[in-house]
């Protein structure tokens, strides 16, 4: 049996994961968040304070890590060796760690196998950086979701305020603006588009507007 892949890259802030979330949930395909398994990984060396600059400790200790994940309720639970990491990995602190680990390849080796293999066995709707170009190159439908920075900005400054965290919003853009460059200027998988990839702003549309949008990509392709 032959499974859908939908891929969707693009910069922080853009809106995958909301969308993503919301198109598995109409479509029942399941969402991997592969976001949410580099920051498991950032949070494991920021316990144990280890540099994201010091790749030779970061390689020693990949070994170590057992990254895994499993599906509550349609919600993906990431486990760091056993342990649900899920409510300790969505601080800006961990965002800024997972952008700077997420440079080095044994890390990104490391996960990139897990989703290959959740993609082999299940229809799937995947999101980070660099799912349409390297870890499902033959994805059957995919999209580049982009938006302004100051639109990003703004987005995940609402985002916090609703969970009661107060932030910056010039801070937040600035870290937006810096973890850009920094995955679109890696050596080994960058962020960029997918020469088949649809190019998506989502400046000025509407969560729900996107949402359509994809699914109606969707039906075109599978009815062909
Ligand atoms: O998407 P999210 O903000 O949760 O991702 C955290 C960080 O992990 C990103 O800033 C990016 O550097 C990195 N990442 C990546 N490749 C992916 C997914 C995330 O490099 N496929």
């Amino acid at each position: 049996m032959s499974y859908f892949s939908i891929a969707i890259d693009g910069p922080a802030g853009a809106g995958k994961s909301t969308i993503a979330k919301q198109i598995a949930r109409r479509l029942g395909f399941i969402y991997v968040d592969t976001g949410a398994m580099y920051r498991a990984m950032a949070l494991y060396f920021l316990r144990r304070q280890i540099d994201a600059s010091d790749n030779e400790n970061i390689e020693k200790h990949c070994d170590g890590i057992n990254i895994t994940i499993e599906y509550m309720d349609g919600e993906q639970i990431v486990l760091l060796n056993g342990e649900n990491v899920n409510g300790l990995i969505r601080t800006e602190e961990v965002g800024n760690m997972a952008s700077a680990v997420s440079v080095n390849k044994t890390v990104r080796l490391k996960l990139v196998e897990l989703q290959r293999q959740l993609a082999r066995k299940n229809n799937v709707i995947m999101d980070g950086r660099d799912i349409g170009t390297y870890v499902l190159p033959d994805a059957d439908l995919k999209i580049y979701l982009t938006a302004s920075s100051k639109v990003r900005a703004m987005r995940r400054y609402k985002e916090l305020k609703e969970k009661g965290i107060e932030a910056d919003i010039t801070i937040i853009e600035q870290d937006i603006i810096e973890r850009d460059r920094r995955d679109m200027n890696r050596e080994f998988a960058p962020l960029r588009q997918a020469e088949d990839a649809i190019y998506l702003d989502s400046s000025d549309m509407a969560i729900d507007e996107v949402v359509d949008y994809i699914i109606g990509l969707y039906n075109n392709k599978k009815d062909n």
